[in-house]
């Protein structure tokens, strides 16, 4: 698609009423970019999605799309387009009539309205279904309807809010991966908005993470999955695994940790080390080798000794939860055919990879 725009937020702030549900918001999204709102409900995605399409107004800071300052621009204005998680199709109209409404309401000659809306409908495999209408769909075909009817209009910034929700488990997995196409074929600078993490993982290309109305971290999904800037990312992202220590030392090429249940080692220079503190060591379940108690320990984990709580058989690998001292600590087994588990009570051995831990300040 042509001219590919940048969005860009600056120290947006937003309150309903009394409450505070935007604090200093600062984005800045490339043209062309895929990038999803991620966070828990009430955590202000939707208000901000809604910001951009200017359907709420904030009480500071500056919104530009295209370089251009468009905080004061009314919606329909904007040259945006939104799809709403409910897809809002008309139910009296067909396919080709909610696709076409858009187009009719800016007075483009009919000629033009009927070759965007085949267009747009081709775009979403719907060419079939145009008489339909919305009932006669299913729920990914609505979908599709929603999007064909939003893309018609040829915005400049794609707003999704919660696209996939509405959509059964299996027909989510395969309706975002026709998202992703789609997006990529238009180049459209897209904005989306979940509560659901693999989701965002999935399908974007960055990712800003938002806890009660404060953007926590943005980055690229593996960047947030393996730098994580603290707890609540760390564990939005993914599960992982938290031990209390204490930094003595961190040299260009080592770093001393101090800690009740780690003990006092030495670890390989990682990225993000505090110089000196208290610090929470995370590392990721699928980090943690599991061998049967008092075998032998090489030198690439940091070995600790843990009894078995219980475990949840996931197919793929084995989740095992392990006490040690006064933690739990979450691991992760692949499983192949065969395989028997540890049992609960026994004692196991438990190797984390160095390279895999990471430190937040407490
Ligand atoms: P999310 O999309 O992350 O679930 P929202 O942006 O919908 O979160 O809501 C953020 C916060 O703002 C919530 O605490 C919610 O209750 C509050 N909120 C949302 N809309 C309104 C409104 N129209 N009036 C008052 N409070 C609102």
């Amino acid at each position: 698609m042509q001219n590919k725009v940048k969005v860009e937020a600056r120290n947006i702030a937003m309150s309903y009423g009394k409450t505070q549900v935007l604090r200093d918001i600062n984005l800045a999204i490339e043209p062309g970019e895929f990038f999803a709102l991620l966070g828990p409900s009430g955590s202000g995605k939707s208000t901000l999605l809604r910001l951009i399409a200017g359907f709420n107004q904030a009480q500071s800071g500056q919104l530009l799309i295209g370089g251009e300052d468009i905080s004061r621009v009314p919606p329909w204005q904007r040259n945006v387009g939104m799809v709403f998680q409910n897809y809002a199709l008309w139910p009296h109209m067909t396919v080709w009539d909610n696709v076409a409404f858009g187009l009719q309401e800016r007075k483009l000659p009919k000629p033009v309205i009927e070759q965007k809306v085949a267009a747009a409908l081709a775009l979403v495999n719907l060419e079939d279904y145009a008489r339909r209408r919305p009932s006669q769909l299913s729920g990914g075909q609505q979908q599709r309807v929603a999007l064909a009817r939003t893309i018609a209009i040829e915005p400049k910034v794609l707003l999704l809010d919660e696209p996939l929700s509405n959509l059964d488990a299996k027909l989510r997995v395969h309706m975002r991966e026709e998202l992703r196409t789609l997006q990529r074929k238009l180049g459209i600078t897209t904005i989306f908005v979940t509560h659901d993490q693999e989701e965002a993982m999935t399908t974007a290309d960055r990712i800003a993470v938002l806890d009660q109305g404060v953007i926590q971290q943005i980055g690229t999904p593996m960047g947030l999955f393996d730098n994580p800037v603290n707890r609540f990312v760390a564990n939005f992202v993914g599960t992982i695994n938290f031990l209390p220590g204490s930094i003595r030392e961190a040299s260009r090429d080592m770093v001393r940790l101090v800690s009740p249940i780690l003990g006092d080692i030495k670890l390989p220079k990682l990225p993000h080390v505090p110089k000196a503190g208290e610090v929470e060591v995370g590392f990721r379940p699928h980090a943690v080798t599991l061998r049967v108690a008092d075998s032998a320990r090489d030198h690439e984990h940091v070995w600790l000794q843990g009894t078995v709580l219980g475990y949840e058989f996931l197919g793929e690998f084995v989740r095992y939860r392990i006490r040690v001292g006064d933690s739990d600590v979450i691991a992760d087994q692949p499983h192949y055919a065969g395989n028997a588990p540890f049992m609960p009570s026994s004692l196991v051995n438990i190797g984390i990879q160095p390279g895999e831990m990471r430190f937040i300040t407490a």
